[in-house]
C-alpha cells in the first residue's frame, strides 16, 4: 500500500543561508520523521533523507512553517541559487549575495499547485480560502522582465510559461577571488566585477552559460561542459540578462531527448554567437564584452575567520566547520565519516550561541557572529563531542568531496560519501610517501555519472562506472576552470590509490617549483603532460 516507500526531502536554501532555528529545526524534523541525520549538499540545500510517504505531507509543511521550502529545490525550473556564502562584511560580497537572492525568485515558479498539494489541508472546509501564495517564505517576488513582450509568457508563470523548461537549471554567483561556487559548472554563472576605481563597490558581472556536470557514458554526445564567457551585465540589468537566458533555453532547448536537454547542448550545438545573439534579441540591446576579471582562486571558508565589527567596535568571527561529507550525524569513533558527534555538537552550538548558518558549497557548515571571548567555550564544545576543527584536517580533506550515493541516491551505481574517507586515506599515504603534504589536491567523488558532487573540474575526479568502479579522471584544477581528462576507466575502488600514485611520484619528481609559492598544481602538471605521459612513466614505475 506504499506505506512504506521511503523518500529523500530536499530544502532548497538559496546561497546557503539561514537561521539556527531553521537548522535546528531540520535537524529535529531528521529525527521525526526521517533517518536521523541531515544532509547539507553541494548546491548549499538540506536534505533529510528516509522519510516514509505516510510522513512527506508532515515533513514538508514543517519546512514550510520554518519558512524554508522543498519547492523547485527539484524539478525542471531554476534550482537552489548558489552564491559564495562569506558573510564578511565586504560590501561587493553583501551585493551579490543580494543580487543571488533576487535571481532566486526570479527563477521561482509562481503556480499555487505547491501549496494545495502540500500545505492546504484537505479537511478544513475553510481551507479554500487561504491565500496560500503568503505561506512561501520567499514573498515580494520581482516582476519578470521582459514578460511584457514575450509571446511565451503565461498568466500564472510569467517566465516559464506553460512549459517550463526542457531540464533543470543551475544558477551560481561567485568572485573571481573565490570560485568556491565553481560558477563554470553552473548552467547560467556570474562573476562579481569590483569596480576598478573603488573594491568596495560592485562594476557588475561576467556572465557565463553553457556549463554543466552530468553525462551518460553510454551516449557520446553527451559530456560535462565549462560555461562560456557570454559577456558584461550591470547590476540593474541582471535580472533582465538571467531572465533572457532563462527565455532562450525554454524556447530552444531540446525537448525530444531528455539526455541532451540540458543549456551547455544548446550552446555546444548553436555555439556562443547564436546563443548571444538570441539573447540580445530578447533584450533589445547588445550585451557589453566580458570584463577581463577571471576565476584566480577558491576558498574553503573553513576554520575560524574574521566576519567583520560588531557594534560596539569588537571583531566578530565566523567559524567554518569542516562537517564529514556534510553529514549531519553522530558517529561512531570507527564510522567511514570519520567520527564526531557532529550532530550533537552543531545542536549546542546552535542553541548556545544562536548564530546565522551558512551551508559551503564544498558542504560545510559555517556558523557566523562570535566574539573573540567566545572561541575558547566553542573549541571545547568541539573538543566535548570530538569534532575536529578544520585547522587539524589535511589540505586534501578540506578541498574534497562527495555525494550522497549509496544507499539513498535511487540512481547510484557505487558508494561515495561512505567510502571517501577511505580513499582520501589512502591518497593521503602516497601523498605524504613523496613528501606532497603541503599540497593543495582536491578530490570529488561520485556514484554515477551525474556528476552532484562535480568531479569533472578537480584535481582527482571519481565517477562510479559500475559496482565498485570507478572512472577515474586526472588534471582538473581546485579552482574549477578546467576540466580533468578521462585517465583510467574501471578502476576498482581499492586500487584508485594505487592508480594515481605513479602520477603523485612524476608531480614531485618533474612538476614545476613544487611546493613554492606559485608552483605547478597536482591538476596542472597532469594537463600539461598529459595522459600518455603519465602512462609511460606509470609503466617504468611498474618495470622497476
Ligand atoms: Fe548525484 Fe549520481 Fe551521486 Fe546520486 S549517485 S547523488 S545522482 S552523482
Amino acid at each position: 500500500d506504499g506505506r512504506w516507500y521511503m523518500m529523500m526531502v530536499r530544502t532548497g536554501v538559496p546561497g546557503g543561508r539561514l537561521t539556527a532555528e531553521q537548522l535546528l529545526a531540520e535537524i529535529d524534523l531528521s529525527e521525526t520523521h526521517g533517518n536521523g541525520t541531515v544532509r547539507a549538499t553541494s548546491r548549499q540545500g538540506l536534505q533529510v533523507h528516509g522519510v516514509l510517504k505516510s510522513n512527506i505531507k508532515a515533513t514538508i509543511a514543517e519546512i514550510n512553517r520554518i519558512k524554508l521550502s522543498t519547492f523547485a529545490a527539484c524539478g525542471d525550473v531554476g534550482r537552489n541559487t548558489m552564491c559564495c556564502p562569506e558573510p564578511t562584511d565586504d560590501p561587493v560580497r553583501h551585493a551579490m549575495q543580494r543580487d543571488a537572492e533576487s535571481v532566486a525568485k526570479l527563477l521561482r515558479p509562481r503556480t499555487n499547485s505547491y501549496y494545495n498539494v502540500w500545505l492546504r489541508d484537505a479537511d478544513d472546509p475553510e481551507a479554500e480560502k487561504i491565500d496560500v501564495t503568503a505561506h512561501h517564505p520567499m514573498n515580494d517576488l520581482p516582476d519578470v522582465p521582459g514578460a511584457d513582450r514575450d509571446p511565451g509568457n503565461d498568466a500564472v508563470e510569467p517566465l516559464y510559461g506553460t512549459v517550463y523548461l526542457p531540464r533543470k537549471f543551475k544558477v551560481g554567483f561567485a568572485l573571481p577571488e573565490d570560485n568556491c561556487v565553481d560558477v563554470y559548472s553552473q548552467d547560467l554563472g556570474f562573476i562579481a566585477v569590483r569596480d576598478e576605481n573603488d573594491p568596495d563597490k560592485l562594476a557588475g558581472y561576467n556572465v557565463l552559460v553553457g556549463g554543466g556536470m552530468g553525462m551518460t557514458p553510454a551516449k557520446k554526445d553527451t559530456f560535462p561542459r565549462l560555461g562560456d564567457r557570454l559577456g558584461f551585465v550591470e547590476p540593474d540589468a541582471l535580472l533582465a540578462v538571467t531572465a533572457a537566458v532563462v527565455r532562450v533555453q525554454r524556447d530552444h532547448g531540446e525537448r525530444q531527448n531528455r539526455k541532451r536537454a540540458r543549456l551547455k547542448y544548446l550552446v555546444h550545438d548553436r555555439g556562443l554567437d547564436w546563443f548571444r545573439e538570441r539573447v540580445e534579441e530578447d533584450l533589445g540591446r547588445k550585451l557589453k564584452p566580458p570584463h577581463a576579471a577571471d576565476v584566480t582562486d577558491v576558498d574553503d571558508h573553513l576554520g575560524w575567520r574574521k566576519q567583520g565589527v560588531a557594534e560596539d567596535g569588537s571583531t566578530l568571527w565566523y567559524l567554518g566547520l569542516p562537517v564529514p561529507d556534510g553529514r549531519i550525524a553522530d558517529f561512531e569513533a570507527d564510522d567511514p565519516h570519520g567520527g564526531g558527534q557532529w550532530k550533537s555538537c552543531l545542536r549546542e552550538l546552535l542553541t548556545t550561541y544562536g548564530s546565522d548558518v551558512r551551508i559551503t558549497p564544498l558542504v560545510g557548515v559555517v556558523l557566523c557572529g562570535f566574539r573573540e571571548d567566545e572561541k575558547p567555550a566553542v573549541a571545547a564544545i568541539l573538543r566535548k563531542h570530538k569534532c575536529q576543527p578544520a585547522e587539524e584536517l589535511s589540505l586534501m580533506r578540506r578541498n574534497s568531496m562527495a555525494c550522497v550515493a549509496l544507499p539513498t541516491c535511487g540512481l547510484a551505481v557505487t558508494e561515495s560519501e561512505r567510502v571517501i574517507g577511505q580513499v582520501i586515506h589512502d591518497v593521503e599515504t602516497r601523498v605524504a610517501q613523496y613528501g606532497l603534504s603541503g599540497e593543495r589536491i582536491s578530490i570529488h567523488m561520485t556514484g554515477c555519472p551525474n556528476g552532484c558532487a562535480r568531479p569533472y573540474t578537480p584535481d582527482i575526479g571519481l565517477v562510479g562506472k559500475a559496482r565498485d568502479k570507478y572512472t577515474l579522471y586526472l588534471g582538473g584544477r581546485v579552482d574549477g576552470t578546467r576540466l580533468g581528462f578521462l585517465y583510467e576507466d574501471m578502476v576498482p575502488l581499492d586500487q584508485i590509490a594505487a592508480v594515481v600514485s605513479p602520477a603523485l611520484a612524476y608531480f614531485k619528481q618533474a612538476g614545476r617549483n613544487v611546493g613554492q609559492p606559485g608552483g605547478e598544481t597536482f591538476g596542472d602538471f597532469c594537463a600539461r603532460v598529459g595522459e600518455e605521459d603519465l602512462k609511460r612513466y606509470a609503466k617504468e614505475m611498474e618495470s622497476e
